[in-house]
């Protein structure tokens, strides 16, 4: 899926290029994740108030106690689900403001991303929508039981943090697939990587992160 940029009042170049470069400092490689970073309008995702914040390596509030990735992150994450090859269908969980739906959105021909508080879905279909993404498919529900009637998934991606990773979300990842998932608790957290071979799961710990909770339940 690619991005509509026309009439979105880009930021300027120079400012998204700083950006990038400064994500290439902190260690990210791969050239198509770094030119969707250059070509994702993040201050769209974010209130205006704040949008002179929006290309700073930074997360910021979205409400309802959430936040946008940052996005070094988002990069990683993205990096590391499309190192084995591009995926076919891919799951999300945490939409939140819908960024990182949209950098992830260019790397996979279909996608599909649950978020459990509402208002943030609704906002975030409403951006993606005007980006030209509309195919994205969006669900109001708890992402801890994955979305069984699409499963397999070649990747899946959280972004929220918890101690463990769900079962559903396991079994939900097709074989040969990949899982990047914030794991630990409350304060300190480790982005990990589970590779699936059939029946086994190959786990990898990588880089300490802070993400908000994996909660339960739904918010209308
Ligand atoms: N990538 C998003 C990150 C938002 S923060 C962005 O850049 O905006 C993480 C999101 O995960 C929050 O919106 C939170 O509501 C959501 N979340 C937390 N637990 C969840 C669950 N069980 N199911 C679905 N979404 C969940």
């Amino acid at each position: 899926m690619d991005i509509q940029l026309s009439g979105i009042g880009m930021t300027s170049a120079r400012t998204r290029d700083r950006l990038v470069q400064r994500l290439r400092d902190a260690g990210i490689s791969d050239e198509r994740v770094l030119d969707a970073i250059r070509n994702t309008p993040r201050h769209l995702f974010i209130e205006e108030a704040l949008a002179h914040q929006a290309y700073d390596d930074t997360a910021l509030p979205i409400g309802h106690g959430q936040t946008i990735s940052q996005p070094w992150v988002v990069a990683r994450m993205t990096e590391l689900l499309i190192a084995n090859g591009r995926p076919t269908k891919v799951l999300e969980i945490g939409t939140g403001c819908g960024y990182q739906t949209a950098v992830l959105a260019q790397f996979c021909d279909a996608l599909y991303s649950v978020e459990r508080i509402r208002p943030l879905q609704d906002q975030a279909r409403k951006r993606l929508m005007k980006l030209g993404l509309a195919r994205v498919q969006l669900k109001h529900a708890d992402g801890g039981f994955g979305w069984k009637s699409e499963a397999p998934f070649d990747a899946i991606l959280a972004a929220c943090a918890r101690a463990d990773i769900p079962d559903d979300l396991l079994s939900q990842l097709a074989d040969g697939g990949r899982l990047v998932m914030p794991v630990g608790g409350d304060r300190q957290q480790i982005l990990t990587v589970v590779d699936r071979d059939g029946d086994q799961f190959h786990v990898q710990s990588l880089d300490a992160v802070r993400f908000v909770p994996f909660q339960r339940g739904v918010m209308r």
